[in-house]
């Protein structure tokens, strides 16, 4: 499933979360217990020739690094934003500007955010050279600057709403507007989760409906969805012509309620037969059958509320302490703002772990129901679910021995040799065993 909730630019980091969910640890002795455990002996399930290996080990350190430098970077930018003193240049330039306080807090952010883009500029190159250099990516540089400036366009939108809103909780209530934050801005997350794939998504990539142009393909996705008894009809799928920008498969749900909706790249559709495509889409119907989207929706809820009461504790405690030096004297100061993302963007990398082991605990739950639906429909759902483990990470470089600590850290599905070892090993239809979400014989 793809959680994007990039509206934030405030709240960055912090919601860009994976949707979650905790399952409960299946009884010993059943198909999924023997297959799991089967899957994380080291495997030979997913394999690469050794120059391809050694190309994927580098990749993946790479992508590492960046990953890490760039947050840790993120966060020394706020840092020296304050620190010199530009924080609150900027707040003296919004004031200066306008008497209307939604004048300012609209400037200010515009201010923030640009400088905040700009800055992390040579690492998102550094990033986008290494996806073009592994292949990974196809996207020209004029494009890809083209989709940075829309996505700073629309957070500096969505963000000065939110900051606006913030501000005015901060004013009225200065000791519990991270309570009543919190529920104005879950209602925003929802809001977006809702309006995302119909307003957002389009500005970046070209959709249209899946049946136009393969009929046979939604057909066999209509028996998979029927097997699972769930409600999708075939003008909630859609094709989107990922292949201008990218070369990895992918295929996920998205929205929720009228826009919640099933998204197939084209570059699946090219490499994947028919069968591996009804496969990763009973995965992805999985995440539909099994709630996924409410239950990441009330995870992050949690999430949130918590985060916002670690957060206003820690924006006291540093205003206190770095408060005259920074020039910022009051959280309801404009220049409050960086000292709050700053602290957020912290405490959501820490709790990284936390969110990525429920994402990966929902990745494997959709792996179980992917390759339960397709039963009877796939001719042999464990050497098809093998095979496009194997294309799928064949195709994206993946490591097939990753760092542990990375796994535990960044790690958002199961790594993919794991996966290809327990869809080669999953088989609830053996003698005495049973299928944990589907049954229908
Ligand atoms: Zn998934």
């Amino acid at each position: 499933m793809r959680w994007r909730m990039g509206m934030m630019a405030l709240l960055c980091g912090l919601l860009c979360c994976s949707a979650p969910g905790m399952r409960a640890q299946p009884p010993a002795g059943d198909a999924e217990a023997i297959a799991l455990a089967a899957a994380r002996r080291p495997n030979s399930a997913y394999t690469l020739p050794p120059a391809r290996l050694a190309e994927a080990v580098r990749y993946s350190r790479d992508r590492t690094v960046l990953e890490f430098a760039g947050e840790g970077w993120g966060m020394l930018v706020l840092l020296g934003l304050l620190t010199t003193g530009a924080a609150a240049r900027m707040r003296d330039t919004a004031v200066r500007a306008s008497g209307s306080r939604w004048v300012q807090g609209v400037l200010f952010t515009g201010m923030l955010l640009l400088a905040m883009t700009m800055l992390d500029l040579p690492l998102a190159i550094a990033g986008h050279q290494v996806s073009l250099a592994y292949g990974q990516s196809v996207q020209m540089w004029a494009s890809w600057l083209a989709d940075r400036a829309k996505s700073l366009v629309l957070s500096w939108m969505v963000g000065s709403g939110l900051v606006l809103l913030l501000f005015f909780v901060i004013r009225r209530s200065p000791k519990r507007w991270w309570f009543w934050f919190w529920a104005p801005a879950m209602l925003c997350v929802v809001f977006g989760v809702l309006v995302a794939p119909v307003v957002v998504d389009p500005l970046f990539n070209h959709f249209e409906p899946l049946a136009e142009t393969h009929p046979a393909l939604v057909e066999q996705l209509e028996r998979v969805v029927r097997a699972g008894g769930v409600v999708i009809p075939p003008e909630r799928m859609f094709l989107m012509r990922a292949s201008d920008k990218v070369t990895g498969l992918n295929a996920y749900v998205t929205g929720i309620g009228a826009s919640k909706r099933v998204v197939v790249w084209d570059t699946t559709i090219a490499r994947a037969t028919p069968d591996e495509i009804a496969l990763i889409f009973g995965h992805e119907m999985g995440h539909y059958a099994l709630h996924h989207i409410p239950e990441g929706l009330l995870f992050t809820a949690v999430l949130l509320l918590l985060l916002f009461f670690l957060g206003f504790h820690a924006v006291r405690w540093l205003l206190a302490r770095f408060g005259r030096r920074w020039r910022v004297p009051a959280e309801d100061d404009w220049a409050a703002l960086p000292v709050l993302v700053l602290v957020l963007l912290l405490l959501n990398f820490m709790s990284e772990p936390v969110e990525n082991a429920f994402s990966r605990a929902e990745e494997h739950a959709a792996d179980v129901y992917g390759q339960e639906v397709v039963h009877g429909i796939v001719a042999d759902p464990r050497t098809v679910g093998q095979h496009s483990f194997e294309v799928l990470g064949a195709q994206s470089l993946e490591d097939p021995h990753p760092n542990r600590f990375v796994v535990f850290w960044t790690y958002s599905h199961p790594p993919i040799g794991e996966r290809a070892a327990f869809a080669a090993a999953y088989d609830p239809w053996a003698p005495g065993m049973q299928p944990r979400y589907v049954h229908r014989r």
